[in-house]
């Protein structure tokens, strides 16, 4: 039976190096009707990322004119350094269509995206230790000593705020976490809240 109803909105946050990208690029390997929100940023690419694949790499003219046009769901000034925002024209269009979207972002970002949909989905992706989080920054290998310093200090912040989450994920074994993450999406569509349509039928003996 067709259930036509609104996308999921996932929000994905979780230290740097935990293994994000990883979990959600094979996350939608398998489950195409997930799309990823491109952000927008001022940081300058790393080797290898492309305009409008990884983010859209925008100068600080052109981010905060889209500022200026209430263009972000979501925006913040990351790390003391760069500008990072969601624009909210895909998310809106993706989500009436009917897919999901995942939002990549931190923190502070997530918690205004809960406060602006609250029906937004929060995970956390959380590594096995700490030990484990630095290894694999430091194994990804594109970031500069001071960066990694940087993000490791941050690391610890992060996790402080797991309790506004939803879900934890744990990143140990890849493939597991990946389970665990489609095992979100199933529950989530369960609910009762996002099947009022289906319910409204069924309660009015409306032949589907
Ligand atoms: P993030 O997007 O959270 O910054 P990445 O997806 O870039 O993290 O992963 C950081 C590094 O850790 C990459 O080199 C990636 O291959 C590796 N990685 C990701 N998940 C795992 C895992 N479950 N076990 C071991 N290494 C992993
Ligand atoms: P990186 O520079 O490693 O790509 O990302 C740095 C941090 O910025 C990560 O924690 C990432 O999740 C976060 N980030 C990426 N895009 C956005 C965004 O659109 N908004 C917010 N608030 N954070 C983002």
């Amino acid at each position: 039976m067709a259930r036509k109803r609104k996308g999921l909105l996932l929000v994905v946050s979780g230290p740097a190096g935990v293994g994000k990208g990883t979990v959600n690029a094979m996350l939608m390997q398998r489950h195409p009707e997930i799309k990823m929100s491109v952000s927008v940023t001022t940081r300058a690419p790393r080797p290898g990322e492309i305009d409008g694949v990884h983010y859209f790499f925008r100068t600080k003219e052109e981010f905060d004119r889209m500022i200026e046009e209430n263009a972000f769901l979501e925006y913040m000034h990351v790390f003391g350094m760069n500008y990072y925002g969601t624009p909210r024209s895909f998310v809106e269009a993706e989500r009436e269509k009917g897919n999901h979207v995942i939002l990549e972002i931190d923190v502070q970002g997530a918690m205004k995206v809960k406060e602006a949909c609250p029906d937004a989905v929060m995970v956390f992706i959380a590594p096995p230790s700490l030990a484990i989080l630095k290894s694999r920054l430091v194994g990804r290998g594109t970031e500069t000593q001071e960066s990694i310093d940087v993000r490791t200090a941050t690391a610890l912040n992060e996790l402080k705020m797991l309790p506004q989450y939803d879900y934890m994920v744990i990143n140990d074994v890849l493939e597991e976490a990946v389970g665990e993450m489609e095992s979100i999406l199933t529950s989530e569509l369960l609910r009762t809240e996002r099947n009022t349509t289906l319910i409204e039928k069924l309660t009015g003996g409306e032949t589907i």
